[in-house]
């Protein structure tokens, strides 16, 4: 399947009244499907896999705002770290302490979003509501430690349903929590400002629900077929 440009202007005409952020998704797509997409002005490009992330970004623009919205390993975070704008599942303390020292070896702030569980389902990454809470304590009480990352917002994952009821609720249930994390701990602060939910599928209704990042693959790409990879 072809990559498709008028769903990418729909995409982005849908985003423009809610001031919301696109993150094209390319994983297991070629670097000629991002350049077509660079072409048509899209910058911000999100990819899962470190190896194939260090490949594309040896290859393209350097204007590129690269996310990494996939599971992360702490001994993978090294290669990623002297390009990196954004990381997206950041789903622990030791996970977020290695970003905050690679960054540091760069001389480099890289944007880290919290991953907070929010699907029924048991297969998908994310911290619950207390692993949140005793990371964002570590934080607030050693900022310092934490010099080189900016904490720019929380990331989730609704359940992979066509319940249209069951997805707007997590939604909602992590727009809540996103707005109580940001009155305790980012009060006076001006970060803590994105919400990276939604995806091909519910980004529509993610945007309803407060999102201000949306992370879209499929729609814009084509199916993904992982078994080319
Ligand atoms: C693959 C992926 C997406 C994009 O999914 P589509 O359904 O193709 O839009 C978004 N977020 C994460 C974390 C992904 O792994």
């Amino acid at each position: 399947m072809a990559i498709n440009i008028d769903a990418y202007k729909g995409v982005l005409a849908q985003l423009s009244p809610y001031h919301a952020k696109l993150v094209a998704v390319s994983k297991t797509k070629p670097v000629a499907d991002i350049e077509a997409f660079y072409a048509a002005g899209q910058r911000i490009f999100g990819e899962n896999y470190v190896q194939e992330l260090t490949d594309k970004q040896a290859v393209l623009p350097a204007d590129i705002e690269w996310h990494f919205i996939g599971h992360l390993q702490s001994n993978k975070v090294k290669y990623i770290a002297p390009f990196v704008h954004t990381i997206h599942a950041v789903d622990s303390l030791k996970l977020l302490q290695e970003i905050n020292k690679q960054a540091a070896k760069q001389q480099r702030v890289i944007h880290c979003l919290l991953q907070v569980h929010i699907a029924a389902e048991e297969t998908k990454f994310g911290m619950d509501e207390q692993e949140l809470q005793q990371l964002l304590q570590t934080y607030a009480a050693n900022p310092l430690d934490f010099s080189q990352v900016r904490i720019a917002g929380m990331m989730g994952m609704a359940t992979n349903t066509t319940n249209e009821i069951q997805v707007r609720k997590e939604f909602h249930q992590l727009r809540q929590l996103f707005g109580s994390v940001k009155t305790t701990y980012f009060n006076k602060e001006d970060y803590f400002k994105e919400l990276s939910i939604g995806m091909s599928a519910d980004y529509t209704m993610a945007l309803e629900e407060g999102s201000t990042m949306v992370r879209i693959g499929s729609l814009l790409f084509g199916e993904r077929n992982y078994s080319q990879m």
